[in-house]
């Protein structure tokens, strides 16, 4: 696939997932304030606009990596792009705990 048409598909994938969002706040508007945590990038992100593959549900900004990469190609299935973020989730796990336990000391001081 050439470049053009690589970004083309981009394009409209883009669209698509911004779309997706869309259409879950409008059927339900509360989902903006649900949050939950991504599988694919270990962040606390808006429900709305998250899909689920396989057993695992993926935030608005996964579910475009995720569609993108399998349209380039790039992955066959989910778990590859699971698997290629789990040095980020890691490192977002990590800073998460490391955020908590820094709170809890404040609390205490
Ligand atoms: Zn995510």
């Amino acid at each position: 696939m050439d470049k053009n048409k690589a970004l083309e598909v981009v394009k409209s994938l883009q669209e698509a997932v911004e779309q997706m969002r869309i259409d879950d706040l409008e059927e339900s508007p509360e989902s903006a304030l649900e949050t939950f945590q991504c599988y694919c990038c270990g962040q606390e992100k808006e429900k709305a606009g998250s899909m689920v593959y396989q057993e695992y549900l993926l935030c608005n900004d996964c579910v475009l990596i995720a569609e993108t990469s399998m349209a380039l190609g790039k992955i066959s299935n989910i778990e590859e792009l699971i698997n290629s973020m789990e040095d980020k989730r890691l490192e977002t796990e990590c800073n998460l705990l490391i955020e908590e336990q820094k709170n809890q000391n404040n609390e205490k001081n």
